[in-house]
């Protein structure tokens, strides 16, 4: 959209999960050439851009829907994520103070029922996606983690909503296959899956529902005016509406560069080594997060990898999405340290792949939807904070009740917002102040893994990050 978006055609280093997804090879979608009209342009080919077709064809199979996608769709964090398909059950004290106990439990069983609802869609439309309805365990790693998740077991309590079960030493080693962790709680809506898969997938579906995709077409500029112009290297579509489902890309547009915040997710992945985890019982089963605030997740793989990541421990100067948020050697020998430290059973595994991606951070880690200042016909939905794989699913129904002006349940969702929020600071302040929380964030986990209290200078600077999966 600015020149200082990068161009992902352009050599990008992609995922395993990708790799894998492309062995299977989709049906072609050639870049754009020429000009021409459609009703709906969506910018982005992810699953927010996809889930969001796909609903407005489902609404009225005339509409004419266009896909304009950089590079291939499932190239940006969409096929590169850890797969953890969750709800949004750990935000339930920030959503009922917000917005009280009957939206936040709403929103709560939407985000359960989207979970539940990939499951159903991957049946129906024959797409593999590895999908297992495994869980997800939240462990404390240190004593200093104790109990990190009891306000929002309680809160889930009150509000009845989450399937929830805080284990013991024993049923927590058990879970998630290592002697480090001192106890935890099991979500059991969660579920496990291969994005790129279903990245890939949910491409094949909107094909078939006569969406039209255009890859390796990055769009340049938009006009602000309706019809909107979009520009991109060899044509121009005019769109009588704009969805922007383009994740941390969207932080180089000037409306929308103080809402959001790019930090990147590392992921390191083991060669197979299905006899191993089964034999300890885990493979293919639920994932695994530490409740360090720069989170560290660990999870198998249905062939029997052990895939380690870790959220925030890089940042983009202005929002702009660079090649070092694709891949860092160096990003991945500490998400392999941290492995070594929650995982001490796998130090002897290698590396086989590593990876990175950007995830676009909310001040409070929720997404943000709407329309740009003045713009009604230009919508987006971005912020999905590193919890984009089950509540994407509610951004495609929003933004398409938004595109087709239906005053419905997904429109009237409290995270639609009539004007971009700018609550996160400008640059340079952003990236340089968000140098300093950062470094208090990663002495704050430091101190806690060693058991340890941390002062409050720290703290209160590790306070100001932008939240992520968790309310902490
Ligand atoms: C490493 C990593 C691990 C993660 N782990 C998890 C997890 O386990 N569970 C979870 O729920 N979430 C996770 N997330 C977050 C999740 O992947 C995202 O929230 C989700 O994929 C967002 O989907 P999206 O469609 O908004 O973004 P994307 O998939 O990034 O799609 C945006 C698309 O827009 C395209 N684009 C951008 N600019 C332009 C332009 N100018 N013209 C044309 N196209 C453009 C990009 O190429 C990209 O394909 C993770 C993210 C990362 C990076």
């Amino acid at each position: 959209m600015t020149d200082s978006a990068v161009d992902a055609s352009n050599g990008l280093h992609r995922s395993l999960w990708l790799d894998q997804a492309l062995t299977k090879p989709g049906s072609p979608c050639p870049p754009l050439v020429g000009d021409r009209l459609a009703d709906i342009a969506i910018v982005g080919g992810g699953y927010v851009g996809l889930w969001t077709a796909l609903e407005l064809k489902q609404r009225d199979r005339a509409i004419d829907v266009v896909i304009l996608e950089q590079d291939i769709c499932g190239a940006g964090a969409s096929g590169r994520n850890g797969g953890y398909a969750l709800s949004w059950w750990t935000k339930a004290p920030s959503l009922r103070a917000k917005w009280g106990d009957e939206t936040a439990r709403d929103l709560i069983l939407k985000s359960e029922a989207a979970i539940a609802g990939l499951a159903a869609f991957c049946d129906e439309e024959g797409i593999d996606a590895e999908y297992t309805k495994s869980g997800w365990v939240w462990g404390a790693f240190s004593k200093a983690h104790t109990g990190a998740w009891e306000q929002a077991v309680q809160a889930c309590r009150e509000l009845d909503v989450g399937d929830l079960h805080e284990l013991n030493r024993e049923a927590a080693v058990h879970l998630s296959g290592t002697e480090t962790l001192a106890s935890a709680v099991l979500d059991r809506t969660a579920a496990m899956l291969h994005p790129g898969k279903l990245v890939r997938g949910l491409r094949e579906a909107a094909l078939r529902q006569g969406v039209i995709i255009y890859e390796h077409t990055r769009v340049r500029h938009f006009s602000r005016d309706r019809p909107a112009r979009l520009v991109t290297d060899k044509g121009i579509v005019k769109a009588d509406k704009v969805i922007l489902a383009t994740n941390a890309w969207s932080a180089a547009l000037p409306e929308l560069s103080r809402s959001i915040v790019v930090v990147s997710s590392d992921i390191i992945a083991s060669s197979p080594m299905p006899d191993r985890l089964r034999n300890m019982q885990w493979l293919n089963r639920a994932g695994v997060n530490d409740s360090s605030q720069m989170v560290n997740y660990v999870r198998t793989t249905a062939e029997g990898r052990l895939l380690a990541g870790k959220g925030g421990l890089a940042s983009a100067y202005g929002g702009r999405v660079n090649k070092t948020m694709f891949h860092s050697p160096e990003r991945a020998h500490v998400v392999k340290r941290q492995l070594d430290k929650l995982y001490p059973e796998f130090s002897d595994v290698p590396v086989e792949c590593a990876w990175s991606g950007p995830v676009d951070r909310s001040s409070d880690g929720l997404p943000l939807l709407g329309s740009l200042p003045g713009c009604k016909h230009i919508i987006y939905g971005i912020g999905w904070s590193g919890n984009g794989v089950g509540p994407s699913r509610i951004g495609g129904r929003a933004l398409a009740s938004l595109a087709t002006g239906y005053r419905d349940e997904w429109s009237s969702l409290p995270v639609v917002v009539d004007c971009p929020r700018r609550d996160l600071p400008a640059e340079p302040f952003r990236y340089f102040g968000g140098r300093l929380v950062r470094a208090a964030v990663a002495r704050k986990d430091r101190v806690e893994m060693q058991g340890r209290h941390p002062d409050w200078i720290t703290k209160s600077l590790a306070a100001l990050a932008p939240r992520g999966v968790e309310d902490r």
